[in-house]
C-alpha cells in the first residue's frame, strides 16, 4: 500500500451513497484508496467492487453472503479477505491502517460501526443519518473523546456546514437559525386525503434525488426531514427552536445559515450527492466531484413555501415529531427511528398504507417511555424495544 493515499473504508458500498462515493474516489487514484468495502446482500455488486477497489476485506453483514461472496472472490483468484457479521464490520471500521470511513449503512444497523470508527479517531463522513438520530450526545461525546472528525454527508448539512464560520466556539453567538430545505418529495402538491392510497413505487420516485428505498420513503413521507432536523441539533449543537424547514421544490439551495445581523449564507448546487461526498472527502480542500455546475441561464425560478401555507402539516404530519422528541425524555428520537424504520418496511412490503407510517410512529412515541440511555447498550435495547412495540402496533393496524 501506497502510505500517501488516505485509506478508506467504506460501509454499505452496494448502496445509493456507496456507489456515488466508489464514483468520487475513481476520480483521485493517486488520493484515496479502499481498504474495506461492506454489504449486506448484494454479492454480485460487491464482488464487482471487489475486482475494482482490490480492498484489504469484504464483509458481508450475514453468513451465507459472507461464504457466497468469499468463494467468488476465491474462483478469481483474489487477494481479497471476506469477512461476515457486525463485530467484522466494526473491525474493519476500527482498523488502525484506516484513515476514514464513509458511514453509509442505511437505520440504526450502522451506530454500532460509527461508534467503532469514532472511539478510535477516524474522520467520519456521516450519511447514515439515522445513527446519529439514536445515537445523539453519546455518539457525539463519543468522537469528541476518540479525537475523531464528524463530516457531514447529507447534503443539508453538508451546505449547513458550508456555510457556517470556520470556528465552532463562534457559532452560538454569530448564528440565528439554520434552514434546512425540502424538495417536499413526489406529493408535496397532493390532496393530504389522497395519501391513503399511494403505491411504494410513487412514494420511491422521487422528483429531484436517486435514493435507495427506505430514505425515498423517508422523503415522501418528510420523515426524512425530521431526521434531519435531529440530525442538525446534534451535528451542530444548535437549540432545536433554532432549526427551520423550508420547501423549496427545485433542491438548488441545499441549505441555509441566517445570522444574527440577519444576513442569510446559502450553499448551492446540482442535486447531486457526489457534491457534498467530495467535499467530506476533501475538507478543507476541494475535489473535482463529478456533478455538474448549476446553469443559471437556463433555472427556472427557485420558489419557497412555508411549512405552515398550503396544507403542508395535514400532508406532512410527521415533521413535527422532530421538535417534540428533541424537547421529550431522553432517548425520545431513537423510539422514533426505530418505529419509523418498522413502519417503512412495512409500508414497503405493503402490509400497511402510506398514511399508517404516522400512526405508527405517534402510537410507538405513546406506548413507551424511554429510560434514559447512557451507554451503546442501553441504546441497542431501546431501538430493539421500540421495534417490537411498533411491530405490536403494525399488527394491531393490519390485523
Ligand atoms: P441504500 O439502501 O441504497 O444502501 C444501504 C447500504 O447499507 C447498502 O450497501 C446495504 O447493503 C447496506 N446495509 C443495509 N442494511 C444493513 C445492515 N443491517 N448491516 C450492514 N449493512 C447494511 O441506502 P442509501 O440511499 O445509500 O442511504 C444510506 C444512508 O445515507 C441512509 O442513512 C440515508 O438516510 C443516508 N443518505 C442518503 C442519501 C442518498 O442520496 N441516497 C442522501 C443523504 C443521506
Ligand atoms: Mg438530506
Amino acid at each position: 500500500m501506497n502510505s500517501s493515499k488516505q485509506r478508506l473504508v467504506v460501509l454499505g458500498s452496494t448502496g445509493s451513497i456507496g456507489v456515488n462515493t466508489l464514483d468520487v474516489v475513481d476520480r483521485h487514484p493517486d488520493r484515496f484508496e479502499i481498504f474495506a468495502l461492506t454489504a449486506a446482500t448484494r454479492v454480485d455488486v460487491l464482488l464487482a467492487q471487489c475486482v475494482r477497489h482490490k480492498p484489504t476485506f469484504a464483509v458481508m453483514a450475514s453468513e451465507p453472503h459472507g461464504k457466497a461472496l468469499q468463494q467468488q472472490c476465491a474462483a478469481l483468484g483474489l487477494g481479497t479477505q471476506v469477512l461476515w457479521g457486525s463485530a467484522a464490520i466494526e473491525m474493519v471500521a476500527a482498523h488502525e491502517l484506516v484513515d476514514m470511513v464513509m458511514a453509509a449503512i442505511v437505520g440504526a444497523a450502522g451506530l454500532a460501526p460509527c461508534l467503532a470508527a469514532a472511539r478510535t479517531g477516524k474522520r467520519l463522513l456521516l450519511a447514515n443519518k439515522e445513527a446519529l438520530v439514536v445515537g445523539g450526545q453519546l455518539f457525539i461525546d463519543t468522537v469528541a473523546a476518540g479525537g475523531a472528525v464528524l463530516l457531514p454527508i447529507d447534503s443539508e448539512h453538508s451546505a449547513i456546514f458550508q456555510s457556517l464560520p470556520e470556528d465552532p466556539q463562534t457559532w452560538a453567538t454569530r448564528v440565528d437559525k439554520i434552514i434546512l430545505t425540502a424538495s417536499g418529495g413526489p406529493f408535496r402538491t397532493r390532496n393530504p386525503a389522497a395519501l391513503c392510497d399511494v403505491t411504494p413505487e410513487e412514494a420511491c420516485a422521487h422528483p429531484n434525488w436517486i435514493m435507495g428505498r427506505k430514505i425515498s420513503v423517508d422523503s415522501a413521507t418528510m420523515m426524512n426531514k425530521a431526521l434531519e432536523v435531529i440530525e442538525a441539533r446534534y451535528l451542530f449543537g444548535m437549540a432545536p427552536r433554532k432549526i427551520e424547514v423550508v420547501i423549496h421544490p427545485q433542491s438548488v439551495i441545499h441549505s441555509m445559515v441566517q445570522y444574527v445581523d440577519n444576513s442569510v449564507v446559502a450553499q448551492l448546487g446540482t442535486p447531486d450527492m457526489r457534491g457534498p461526498i467530495a467535499y467530506g472527502l476533501s475538507w478543507p480542500h476541494r475535489i473535482a466531484s463529478g456533478a455538474s455546475a448549476l446553469d443559471f441561464a437556463s433555472m427556472a425560478a427557485l420558489t419557497f413555501e412555508t411549512f405552515d401555507n398550503d396544507g403542508h402539516r395535514a400532508r406532512f404530519p410527521g415533521l413535527a415529531l422532530a421538535w417534540d422528541v428533541l424537547e421529550g425524555a431522553l432517548g425520545s428520537p431513537a423510539v422514533l427511528n426505530a418505529a419509523n424504520e418498522i413502519a417503512v418496511e412495512a409500508f414497503l412490503e405493503r402490509r400497511i398504507r402510506f398514511d399508517q407510517i404516522h400512526r405508527v410512529n405517534v402510537q410507538t412515541l405513546e406506548s413507551l417511555l424511554p429510560a434514559p440511555p447512557a451507554s451503546l447498550a442501553d441504546l441497542l435495547e431501546l431501538d430493539a424495544q421500540a421495534r417490537a412495540t411498533a411491530r405490536a402496533v403494525v399488527a394491531g393496524l393490519h390485523g
